[in-house]
């Protein structure tokens, strides 16, 4: 009903559809479908035919967050009171302000991954919408693995939290528990719902992998900063490898020499999230490799991993470099200082900053490591 509402919305234009139900211009609420935004009031009274045979007038009913906006947020669609909002703004805003409790001054870890779960199946185009037995049993194990000390493994809580906040729906359920107490146990285990992420943020995450690198880029460093972030994003399913006609077999043990034929440089699900987050540019050059199969690109470690070094696979620890800097860095002709200039230290000459994308820091005690290391 709402999609046929947004349709005829779209055949009329605004004003005529306004005008042809009696509604004014929305102020403040607004469905965002499909990169387009529709007065929300409006939407919702002509919907209503659907149900009560006629469309509602505008006296008939309040508009707002508290009415309209709950419903259509239950529904899946995303609504808003910014003018400038867009899905892939609201969803990595959304992320970068989880409401996360904290343990011994660490945030917890449930909701983030719950997120990475769910973003996993995302990039697969798993069902969207899960049994509860399913996604109990699942966020459980990784609460399990990847959790902090001591965490009890309630899926309940990030679930809710994250349905209250706006990304994740109950769909049978339009008035589910808060997430505080008891309660919520008894009440989903007795309910046994559905859930998922909500329809719109499912559709971007599966649409758009530059935004669900960017949402795993930032869960990864702000939540899991000692972890092995390769191993969390392969366990979740977010190591996708079938652009990359370059990547060794997994069961090929990592290959750190030079080659002087054709080098074969150790890729993984992280170096890959990274070169997807630069677009597979070099940070240092700038450079974009295009080779026949799409664009090259390589991650490179600033501290190395193995003995003696042991450096760790976190996403700080990684820079996106054409094969060239790659070289250059790894045998020590380039640094990087604290602040991000490259220097060449054969000249001493500054090469510029090195460049940054959003939802990827690089760690400066890595750039002390390797600075010293040289
Ligand atoms: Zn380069």
């Amino acid at each position: 009903m709402v999609l046929a509402a947004i349709e005829e919305y779209d055949q009329l234009g605004r004003d005529a559809f306004l005008d042809r139900y009696g509604y004014r211009e929305a102020r403040d609420y607004f469905i965002i479908h499909n990169g387009r935004r529709y007065d929300s009031k409006a939407i919702a009274g002509v919907a209503h035919r659907g149900v009560g045979g006629r469309p509602l007038r505008a006296a008939e009913f309040s508009g707002g967050s508290a009415t309209v906006g709950r419903v259509f947020g239950h529904l899946g669609f995303l609504v808003t009171s910014r003018r400038d909002a867009s899905p892939t703004g609201m969803f990595l805003d959304k992320i970068r302000n989880l409401d996360a409790a904290t343990s011994n001054g660490r945030p917890k870890r449930h909701q983030p991954l719950t997120l990475l779960w769910a973003l996993g199946r995302a990039a697969h185009r798993q069902e969207r919408i899960a049994p509860w037995s399913v996604t109990r049993a699942e966020i459980s194990a990784l609460i399990n693995e990847y959790g902090l000390e001591g965490d009890q493994p309630n899926p309940e809580y990030p679930v809710l939290k994250l349905t209250h906040f706006g990304l994740w729906t109950l769909p049978d359920h339009p008035e589910p528990p808060q997430p505080s107490g008891s309660p919520p146990l008894g009440w989903m285990s007795r309910n046994q719902p559905l859930s998922g992420l909500r329809e719109w943020v499912y559709d971007l995450v599966t649409q758009d992998e530059t935004v669900r690198s960017q949402a795993t880029a930032y869960l990864l460093s702000t939540y899991f900063p000692n972890v092995d972030q390769n191993a969390l994003l392969t366990r979740v399913g977010l190591d996708d490898a079938d652009d990359e006609p370059l990547t060794p077999p997994q069961n090929r043990p990592p290959e750190r020499r030079l080659a002087t034929v054709r080098r074969i440089i150790r890729d993984n699900a992280l170096s890959r999230l990274i070169k997807t987050l630069h677009d597979h540019t070099c940070q240092i050059c700038g450079i974009r490799l295009l080779l026949p199969h799409g664009p090259y690109a390589e991650g490179a470690h600033i501290r190395p991993l193995g003995s003696p070094h042991d450096g760790h696979d976190v996403a700080g620890n990684l820079l996106c470099l054409c094969p060239n800097d790659h070289v250059l860095f790894d045998q020590g002709a380039i640094v990087v200082r604290d602040d991000l200039t490259v220097v060449n230290r054969l000249t001493s000459e500054s090469m510029g900053t090195l460049r940054t994308v959003p939802g990827h820091d690089v760690d400066t005690h890595y750039l002390t490591y390797h600075r010293n290391l040289c």
